[in-house]
């Protein structure tokens, strides 16, 4: 990877896209609060997974479901006895580690050598109390993945959209998990959001729909932007699949700090709506019309953090020649889709013109405005946020209705006529 997380973060926080959480107060460990930019960025994303995995499927639908669950819940998926990690602590500085992040017996705080015991394990779910009393009878968790509102409300949901098989429940929202080592900026937090899909299956067709959402993933990734040379998959082994899991692909990227999970994809069996069929009492078997067989579908989740997709897209959009910097986001992505400028900021009628001009895309696009110092400041500046089209109004404007269009990636210009200058942006952020 040509970048290094240093000039990802510092650039987060110089251009608002991210900075640390509580920060005025000395921040609070790995929180961090997305910005002006990172907010565009991210709800780009989530727009973008949305229509292409709900609107544009017939065999899908969404939902958005509470933080906080039942703890009966977490009881039938299993979480509370096996959402855990195995957690060490050195003897010497009492700092505590996750076993299987360390290549060595020795601790990477304070250097002690042999500094562990055996691990043990610590659960991940993420508690607090609901209602005046803090009594264990008003235990809560947050819910440490979206997956299990799409398994609870499976009942609701078949009898309110009619859906057959296959078909799949989608939801995009935070996740909480008491991470024992958050880090590397905004890739592992202990609040964070995930892109989820519960996709509803027979048994027997476990494999193909398997595949079909392996290649969706990939498409997903080559949309975004993302340079699938850095994409491996890894066929995760069964000792380190979660309980539900028949097979698990992790997606890795090639991130600065190395090889790690971006998105996973994982084959839970019968396994949810089968276990919260018993502890609920209620039967969430699905009926099929034709024959009137009942049964438990089986379900294939593909899984994509959004905060971990905001990483990879800055890293693979982070572009140098020479000493130019700029961010090759795709047009759709792009807080920004255009920023418009008037050549100078003290002639009246330049000024006018692009303001118009502004005002007008604005009803369209997340366009900026920039009359500040000249046009090459204003460029770079642009570049770096991943503007793909900067505008400029000139003398020739007021003339003949033309404006220049500078493209970020190549640097080149031409002169369009302001009148179709929405529909020259239209055609390149249509997905
Ligand atoms: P890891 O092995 O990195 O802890 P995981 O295998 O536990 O991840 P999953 O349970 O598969 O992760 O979660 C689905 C997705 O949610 C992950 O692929 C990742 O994109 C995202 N994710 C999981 N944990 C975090 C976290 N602590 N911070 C940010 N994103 C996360």
């Amino acid at each position: 990877m040509p970048v290094s997380i240093e000039n990802i973060v510092s650039l987060c926080k110089r251009r608002g896209f991210v900075y640390p959480g509580s920060e005025i107060y000395g921040g609070l460990a790995n929180s961090w609060d997305y910005g002006p930019l990172g907010v565009e960025l991210k709800n780009n994303i989530k727009q973008m997974w949305w229509n292409r995995f709900v609107h544009r499927r017939d065999d899908m639908v969404g939902i958005d479901a509470a933080l906080i669950m039942n703890t009966k819940v977490w009881e039938a998926s299993g979480h509370l006895k096996e959402f855990k990690d195995p957690l060490v602590e050195c003897k010497k500085c009492h700092k505590r580690f996750r076993a299987d992040d360390l290549k060595k017996d020795n601790c990477p705080d304070c250097g002690e050598k042999n500094a562990f015991d055996e691990a043990k394990d610590f659960n991940l779910m993420l508690k607090t109390h609901l209602g005046p009393l803090e009594d264990s009878a008003s235990a809560v968790y947050f819910r440490p993945e979206t997956a299990q509102s799409m398994f609870v409300d499976f009942k609701n949901i078949v009898s309110t959209t009619r859906k057959t098989l296959p078909f799949g429940i989608a939801q995009i929202g935070k996740a909480f998990r008491n991470e024992i080592t958050p880090g590397n900026f905004i890739f592992r937090t202990r609040e964070f959001e995930q892109m989820e899909i519960e996709y509803f299956i027979r048994e027997e067709d476990w494999q193909k729909y398997f595949e079909h959402w392996r290649k969706e993933m990939m498409g997903w990734m080559e949309d975004i932007g993302i340079d699938l040379k850095y994409i491996h998959e890894l066929e995760v082994p069964a000792e380190s699949r979660a309980h539900y899991s028949k097979r698990t692909i992790d997606f890795e990227y090639d991130f600065p700090f190395g090889k790690k999970e971006l998105y996973g994809l994982a084959y839970r069996t019968d396994f949810d709506l089968r276990s919260h069929d018993k502890f609920s009492g209620e039967n969430l078997k699905y009926k099929d019309q034709q024959t009137n067989e009942e049964f438990w579908p089986h379900v294939i989740e593909p899984t994509w953090g959004v905060d971990r997709s905001v990483l990879a897209v800055l890293c693979s959009a982070y572009s140098e020649e020479g000493e130019r910097k700029f961010l090759k986001l795709t047009p759709q992505l792009a807080p920004y889709k255009a920023a418009v400028f008037p050549l100078m900021a003290n002639k009246d009628e330049i000024v006018d013109t692009a303001q118009k001009i502004y005002k007008d895309l604005r009803k369209e696009f997340m366009v900026a405005w920039d009359d500040r110092g000249n046009v090459g400041k204003r460029y770079y500046s642009q570049d770096e946020i991943g503007t793909p089209y900067c505008i400029t109004i000139d003398y020739q404007t007021l003339e003949d209705g033309t404006v220049t269009v500078r493209d970020r990636d190549t640097a080149k210009q031409e002169r369009i006529s302001k009148d179709g200058l929405s529909d020259y942006i239209d055609s390149k952020i249509k997905q």
